[in-house]
């Protein structure tokens, strides 16, 4: 249903981008002069353009035209932190993720899966958080499954992230918490072809290295990165026919259980930035919209689409409160609220991203 509701907005989106993308080189481009961070302006739009789906530029460059907003709840998903209104991608992503949560259930993932972040309604540079995610062709999905008793918005908000480390060790997973579900829904992630990568924590690698004993080929895409002990990030290679969206170099052949990953357990990761004597502090200078792709400013000029029409695939039903004199029955099943009001924003802690993911 998503490729069809896409392919609507295709012929209009596409002469309408155009139009803007002209128009912004006609005036001259004053946006380029602009030396706004871009994640200001990304940070702050509400809603996707109405424009036919595309990824634009790279996974830590760019931004997306198109969006599409997976449901806060579906069968086997529920979308956490509400608030961030960071529930969009381009639409072969939100379909990945409906079949991924039903796939993990299978594997004994509990009622299914818990969506971090996926992308801003634009894409985009995030005001927190995350140097990747602007192409809504990345995903983080928590390493705790959906439990059974659905959480209610607010949980959404307050439930604290459980790390998969045992943190009175160095890089060691914590074998009281990782279990053969963690592993199986990882390596799960990784076999889908439109799959490109799924980050872990260095450690989680290890552990999948020592112990995996189905398709080892796969093992190469799980690649060791900073943070990822309480989130997994699956990222997916440009969609055919997406001519706009740069793709990453192809991971190295092998399962990556090797110096690669021995390096990670050396101190040369964790060491702090040397400073050399009399070195000036270096000022961070946050990319503005002149240093993403073009087309991503008139992304961020084009008008918007409607939240629910942007809304797409399968979203859950709460079962209906029956009357007891209807059903005969006084147990009356809990409706559980699962809509999402006005929530406070909540800082999460923040991966180092050093080396990016780029
Ligand atoms: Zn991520």
């Amino acid at each position: 249903m998503t490729v069809i509701k896409a392919g609507l907005f295709r012929h209009l989106g596409s002469i309408a981008l155009a139009a803007l993308i002209s128009s912004s080189l006609v005036s001259g481009d004053a946006a380029s002069a602009d030396d706004t961070p871009a994640k200001q302006l990304f940070g702050t739009v509400q809603l996707p353009s109405n424009s036919a789906p595309s990824p634009i530029g790279f996974y830590a460059k760019g931004c997306m035209a198109g969006a599409v907003a997976i449901p806060t709840d579906g069968p086997t998903w529920q979308a956490m932190r509400l608030s961030r209104n960071r529930r969009w991608g381009n639409p072969a992503m939100i379909e990945l993720l409906e079949k991924f949560s039903k796939d993990a259930v299978r594997l004994g993932w509990g009622s299914g899966i818990l969506i971090g972040d996926i992308s801003q309604p634009r894409g985009g540079p995030m005001l927190s958080g995350h140097s990747s995610h602007q192409v809504g062709l990345d995903a983080d999905i928590w390493f705790t499954p959906m439990p059974e008793q659905r959480l209610s918005a607010q949980a959404r908000e307050d439930l604290p992230f459980t790390s998969m480390l045992d943190k009175s060790k160095f890089l060691t997973v914590n074998s009281k918490r990782w279990t053969p579900a963690h592993a199986k829904v990882v390596m799960r992630a990784a076999s889908y072809p439109q799959v490109e990568r799924v980050f872990v924590n260095p450690a989680i690698k290890k552990k999948l290295c020592d112990t995996w004993t189905g398709d080892r080929s796969l093992l190469g895409k799980v690649r060791p990165i900073y943070g990822h002990d309480e989130h997994f990030h699956i990222r997916m290679h440009c969609p055919a026919g997406t001519s706009g969206c740069k793709a990453q170099a192809p991971v190295a052949s092998g399962d990556g259980c090797d110096k690669s990953l021995a390096w990670w357990f050396t101190k040369e990761p964790w060491a702090k930035p040397g400073k050399k004597p009399g070195e000036k502090p270096v000022k961070p200078r946050f990319a503005t919209l002149s240093d993403l792709p073009k087309a991503c400013a008139a992304v961020l000029a084009a008008p918007a689409a409607s939240g629910q029409s942007a809304t797409v695939g399968t979203a859950y039903v709460a079962p209906q409160v029956q009357p007891a004199s209807q059903t005969g029955d006084a147990a009356i099943q809990q409706v559980i609220n699962a809509g999402a009001g006005d929530l406070p924003d909540n800082t999460i802690p923040i991966p180092v991203s050093r080396p990016s993911l780029q």
